[in-house]
């Protein structure tokens, strides 16, 4: 529960909520009492209008693009992401208009990062048919056919992150318990947690995609990762190797992927997110043939979801907000 006491600031406190109140109701994180928050929809009609003399906009970082009227035709100084991304915004608009955008970052990295070793080992060991495979009586040919294929633990693997921030950062931490070899590419050389710097070997990108077993994207959607991984990175890749993507979606070209399966130029991949969500029906990782579905497993953009983060990213975006009000500094300003 977050409890704020009031600055007694002249910064309106009126601030426009796009998630449903009973959001921060059922995780125990209601607005503090002071603040006036109007609950709204995206597509509500009556959004700039009721915006209008409002101060903050507290959006999920998940969800369509918000329309740079929201800023131009009210009073809107501040943006508060309760998520990582902050791709919903134009970017460029926010900074020249001085619209302030914060994030939280850190709150949805231990999830994101068991997502990730879950999402491993369910390729690795071929776990993602077998409950309906025993329901439909194939037992026996089941064990039969993962015994032949030839299972490896997480155990010796090394695992390649690409983006060493707080999610990639966590994630190397919790492969590294469990025995992975851990290397890193990032251009902004970024300030590595003390517990890794003694064990993640910082490499360039081409060879950590030639040389490791597991892949797992960390970046932010931005001009310079889109299609980050495509057919000349896949070609890089070990035949056995595993890619993980739960950044966003349109980091990992999705054409290129569903060939990349199909032409068995890596073992398989886990993608919690797409380049549109809901993915389309005609997006090629939902048509691959049924011999490659056990090569991927596709979840609804929910790596960072879990009660211990929601409860994390709303309180701190609260308290983010009364700085705002208070006219200090800001935790995690992007813009
Ligand atoms: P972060 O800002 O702490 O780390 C991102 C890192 O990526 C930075 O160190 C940055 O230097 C690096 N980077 C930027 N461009 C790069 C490039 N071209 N190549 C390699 N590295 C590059 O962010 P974070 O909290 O670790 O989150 C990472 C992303 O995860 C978010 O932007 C968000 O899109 C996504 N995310 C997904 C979920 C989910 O539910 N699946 C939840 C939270 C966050």
């Amino acid at each position: 529960m977050t409890t704020l006491k009031s600055s007694g600031s002249n910064i309106n406190n009126k601030i426009i909520c796009l998630r449903p109140e009973s959001d921060f109701e059922e995780f125990g994180e209601v607005a503090p009492s002071h603040f006036n928050v109007i609950y709204l929809s995206p597509n509500d009609r009556s959004l700039i209008r009721k915006a209008s003399n409002a101060s903050v906009l507290l959006i999920p970082a998940v969800g369509p693009k918000i329309s740079n009227d929201i800023f131009s035709k009210t009073s809107l100084k501040m943006v508060q992401v309760t998520g990582a991304g902050i791709d919903r915004l134009d970017q460029d608009f926010c900074a020249r208009n001085n619209i302030k955008v914060c994030n939280v970052l850190g709150a949805s990295a231990k999830s994101v990062a068991e997502y990730c070793i879950f999402a491993a080992l369910t390729i690795s060991r071929r776990l993602s048919k077998t409950t309906d495979e025993i329901l439909s009586g194939n037992y026996k040919e089941l064990r039969g056919n993962i015994i032949q294929d030839r299972m490896f633990s997480l155990s010796g693997l090394t695992l390649g992150v690409i983006g060493f921030g707080s999610i990639g950062q966590e994630t190397a931490k919790m492969f590294s318990a469990l025995g992975c070899q851990i290397q890193y590419y990032d251009p902004s050389d970024p300030k590595v947690a003390e517990n890794l710097s003694q064990i993640a070997v910082k490499n360039g990108k081409e060879d950590l995609l030639r040389t490791s077993d597991i892949i797992s994207i960390h970046v932010p959607l931005i001009d310079q990762t889109k299609n980050l991984i495509s057919m000349q990175e896949f070609s890089l890749m070990k035949k056995t190797s595993i890619l993980l993507n739960a950044s966003r979606g349109g980091v990992v070209d999705e054409h290129a992927l569903s060939q990349a399966i199909q032409d068995k130029k890596i073992k398989g991949a886990a993608i919690d997110v797409f380049t549109s969500e809901p993915p389309e029906k005609n997006n090629p990782l939902l048509n691959l043939p049924d011999e490659f579905r056990d090569s991927i497993i596709l979840t609804p953009h929910i790596g960072g979801i879990t009660v211990q983060s929601w409860s994390e990213l709303f309180s701190r975006s609260w308290i983010n907000i009364q700085r705002f009000f208070d006219g200090e500094e800001l935790e995690n300003r992007q813009i």
